[in-house]
């Protein structure tokens, strides 16, 4: 029979769930359910306001998250900004501040990250019972192995969290966490999340669950060579299609120096380019060609049920180039069923969205036992 974990991990997947909804979907009596919410009120997990009447049936109450319940801390660290937040069962960020930072060696960032995560437990207490970070780079377990825009290798972040249970992920990889369960590619059995920052980034997410290889390193589907193998990447390998589909390629067919930050050069161009300059359309037609071609490719191998594209994505997507390269790169008996290939519905939150539904989904066993 259904639990208090069972319970617990429905109302936080499922925020506005009536007790009489999340009953019915777990298989619980009435009484079981409100035998288990007991528990977790007392426990401080869960509380429950009154449903809007519908009119039918007897009253029922909407399950939230106790006002004194836990928290997550997220920290989200970006090529140039940084920002901390809070997060509840529920999954509801807390608003927060962006700051800059102007890279450079690990350790003053860090510092100033952690002043602030050290700050939120202040406020917090004992509420805090896990951080979550996401970081523009390659993760294995706590540590940055490689951040080619922050030029960081080798970095372990349990600096930021002492004492606290702290997951640390990929912000593609997050962002994808976060469409699997409250964006665009909610419900689907196998997803396939890219986001397009600077490279591309992402992650195959099955019934939910980020796959994310032996180690948690997976989902560097920029580093594929489905780029111009003449071309050497930061990350040290050639003909990568990381640099075939952002700021910098767009400097190359505009024949400009390689931008010091190619995310805002993107943005520049497709301005540009819908304002009808010639070769700035130019220029977003060849991304949006390589990136056509890459996710045709990927269609190919992963056989994802949705794809969900974040960061310049949804700007490619919209080009007419990019649906043709997926048809060219496309096995021809999948031309006439292909999945939909949609912008995320997150955008610049999915990143911190996935770093607490990680944070959270490590100590939710732990918390539902607890009195
Ligand atoms: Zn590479």
């Amino acid at each position: 029979m259904a639990g208090a974990l069972d319970l617990l991990r429905h109302a936080h997947a499922n925020p506005g769930v009536t007790r009489a909804e999340a009953a019915a979907a777990l298989g619980l009596s009435s009484g079981s359910a409100t035998e288990i919410m007991g528990r977790l009120r007392a426990a401080r997990l869960l509380g429950e306001v009154a449903a809007p009447s519908t009119g039918r049936g007897r009253p029922t109450t909407v399950l939230v998250a106790h006002p004194q319940g836990p928290l997550v801390a997220v920290a989200e660290l970006t090529h140039a900004t940084w920002r901390v937040t809070t997060a509840a069962i529920g999954g509801e960020l807390a608003p927060a501040a962006v700051h800059r930072h102007s890279g450079g060696p690990p350790r003053a960032v860090l510092a100033r990250i952690r002043a602030a995560l050290d700050a939120l437990c202040a406020q917090h207490g004992d509420r805090v019972v896990a951080v979550g970070v996401s970081v523009p780079g390659t993760v294995r377990g706590t540590t940055v192995v490689q951040a080619a825009t922050l030029e960081w290798r080798d970095v372990d972040l349990a600096v930021l969290a002492p004492g606290r249970p702290l997951t640390v992920g990929n912000d593609a990889s997050l962002a994808g966490v976060a469409e699997a369960l409250r964006g665009a590619a909610r419900g689907h059995p196998v997803a396939l999340h890219l986001t397009v920052e600077v490279g591309v980034g992402g992650v195959l997410l099955v019934g939910g669950v980020p796959a994310l290889g032996a180690t948690g390193a997976g989902g560097e589907f920029g580093h594929v060579p489905f780029g111009d193998p003449d071309l050497h990447c930061p990350c040290g390998a050639r003909g990568c299609w990381d640099v075939t589909v952002d700021g910098r390629a767009m400097a190359r067919s505009l024949g400009r120096p390689a931008p010091a930050d190619p995310r805002a050069f993107a943005g520049e161009v497709l301005a540009a380019a819908r304002s009808g300059d010639r070769a700035a359309r130019a220029a977003v037609a060849q991304a949006a060609s390589a990136l056509g071609r890459g996710v045709g490719a990927l269609l190919n191998a992963l056989d994802p049920s949705v794809v969900t594209l974040g960061g310049l994505g949804p700007d490619l997507l919209a080009s007419e180039h990019f649906p043709a390269s997926v048809l060219q790169a496309a096995m021809v008996w999948r031309r006439t069923a292909l999945p939909p290939i949609v912008p995320a519905e997150l955008g610049a939150r999915g990143p911190s969205i996935g770093a607490a539904e990680s944070a959270l989904a490590a100590v939710l066993p732990t918390l539902a036992t607890r009195r």
